[in-house]
């Protein structure tokens, strides 16, 4: 059986989504291919959060993305997070080797795909819970990302299925893409199967937009080496590798950091692939304003170098690297009131107690006599004359100690103490596919554009090496998906 489109997009996440509205919006017939029922589909886009992160320069900007009020407006402050902000964290990050054409891409269409979204009808609203504080009255955001998308990642594909259901786009569920048509000039269309059987689609264009290999545990221990098969999966379990394995297979250009990954501290006891009913809130995210301990009862990492945003999606490689792969962080009850949602879940691996004496030995599998050692020498290492304040980097560090804590570094002596047990989860992959930067076209080895074939999303290689400033995925989903989708149809109406 065969079927004939202008564009075929392999996917139904963010990426696949815009792609497909972007390229229906060029006025090519367009049909989405998803792996999962239409149940579990949705990929790694739907168990997001939702925070995006998009460069604004003023409260004008935000105002192409969201409503404000007067009164928020008045009670607020946003900050910014210029062009040259969001460069800058993302070169920081990646230790300077983000491709300069494709982050740049990123960063200056990163507004204007917001307001596009937007005209699609996806809701944003100020992130007070979790990018804010409140600092003489006044809201206070921090980590420059002050929107998200209202019912995170769900809501996000929510509002872009409903669009291309207006829209008319089709959209074929249980239909695994399994290689590409390719007659050794042009991709033709793509293979399927769809409960057991084998179905061929025929287009001008084909976008994958399907994922990075982070639910292959094989894929995952060959790429981004031992050990990382034992990672827990934060999303869906559907992103396997399919898309990249069919495009290397006709010659595409492998591109990015391919032993690089998101990945960060997450519950132990968490399932193997994500649960929808629970979303991200397996994840742990204050551990800047506590201590994470491994089974030796070490730290091992500088907890507060910087806002969660800037540490958390690397700091998941740390615990994994850790005997047993896991780590416990541990707070007093100074901070409790600044630990996010996440920490007060049902599913959560916690334990509490009077005195750290009494805590130890509940930490399962930590040594207590080192764990003891370990916060009494973190305790007189604090750098008390300097205040604490959670909305900035206060500087309020150790001396002396190895690793160091750089920021919101308080003693741990303030009963009731918690602890929570936590392992390394994967989000995305960042090796991916070498694009054309104008129009979304996956290169092959020489760098020439394979004729017919468009990638987005986690597939895109080169923007992400070693860690990844929260909220981007999402807002690299929708630019590149934009791209890709209109690059598709113009190469099918040509
Ligand atoms: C728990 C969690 C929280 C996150 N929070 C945020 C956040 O707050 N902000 C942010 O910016 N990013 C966040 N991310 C990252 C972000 O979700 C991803 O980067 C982004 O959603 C990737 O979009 P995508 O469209 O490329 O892939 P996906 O959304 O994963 O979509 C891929 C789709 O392809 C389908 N598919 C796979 N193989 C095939 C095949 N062979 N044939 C057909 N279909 C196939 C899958 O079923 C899936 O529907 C989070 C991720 C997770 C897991």
């Amino acid at each position: 059986m065969t079927v004939q489109h202008d564009v075929i997009v392999v996917g139904k996440g963010n990426a696949a989504l815009c792609a497909a509205l972007s390229a229906h919006e060029q006025g090519a017939r367009v049909v989405l291919l998803e792996a999962a029922s239409e149940d579990e589909s949705g990929g790694n886009s739907r168990f997001a959060g939702g925070v995006m992160r998009f460069a604004y320069g003023s409260v004008d900007d935000l105002k192409r993305v969201t409503e404000l009020t007067d009164e928020e407006i008045a009670n607020s402050d946003f900050g910014t997070n210029t062009r040259e902000e969001f460069l800058d964290d993302l070169y920081r990050l990646t230790s300077y080797r983000t491709d300069p054409d494709l982050s740049d891409l990123l960063v200056t269409r990163s507004l204007d795909t917001m307001a596009w979204l937007r005209s699609k009808g996806v809701r944003f609203v100020p992130n007070y819970g979790r990018q804010s504080g409140l600092v003489d009255g006044k809201r206070k955001f921090f980590g420059r990302m002050p929107i998200e998308v209202s019912g995170g990642g769900a809501g996000l594909v929510q509002y872009l299925d409903a669009a291309a259901k207006k829209a008319g786009i089709e959209i074929l569920y249980e239909t695994r893409a399994t290689s590409l048509i390719y007659d050794g000039e042009r991709v033709l269309g793509v293979r399927t199967r769809h409960k057991g059987k084998a179905t061929e689609f025929h287009a001008k264009s084909v976008v994958l937009a399907c994922g990075g290999f982070e639910a292959n545990p094989e894929w995952r221990t060959r790429y981004l080496g031992p050990g990382w098969e034992l990672a827990k999966v934060r999303g869906t379990r559907f992103n396997v590798g399919d898309g990249l394995k069919m495009a290397l297979d006709i010659g595409a250009a492998p591109y990015g950091n391919w032993s690089g990954c998101h990945a960060t501290g997450w519950d132990r006891y968490a399932p193997e692939f994500g649960d929808v009913n629970v979303g991200d809130q397996f994840q742990k995210h204050s551990y800047i304003f506590g201590l994470l301990i491994n089974a030796e009862g070490k730290r091992f990492v500088d907890e507060g170098l910087d806002f969660h945003a800037f540490t958390y999606a690397r700091y998941g490689g740390e615990v994994l690297k850790q005997p047993g792969q896991f780590a416990w962080q541990v707070f007093d009850s100074k901070v409790k009131h600044l630990l996010r949602s996440e920490y007060r879940i049902k599913f959560v691996t916690k334990v509490t107690a009077k005195t750290l004496e009494e805590l130890a030995p509940q930490l399962e599998g930590v040594n207590p006599d080192a764990f003891l050692k370990t916060a009494r020498e973190f305790n007189a290492a604090v750098r008390a004359d300097v205040p604490f304040d959670h909305t900035i980097k206060d500087g309020r560090c150790t001396v002396g100690i190895e690793p160091p804590k750089s920021n919101w570094a308080q003693a741990l002596d303030t009963p009731p103490f918690e602890a929570y047990a936590t392992t390394c989860g994967i989000t995305f992959t960042f090796g991916g596919l070498r694009i054309d930067r104008e129009s979304g076209q996956v290169l092959d080895a020489h760098l020439n554009p394979i004729p017919g074939l468009y990638c987005a999303g986690e597939m895109v290689g080169g923007l992400f090496y070693f860690n990844y400033p929260s909220g981007t995925g999402l807002v690299s989903g929708a630019v590149f998906g934009r791209m890709a989708g209109r690059g598709a149809a113009a190469a099918a109406k040509s």
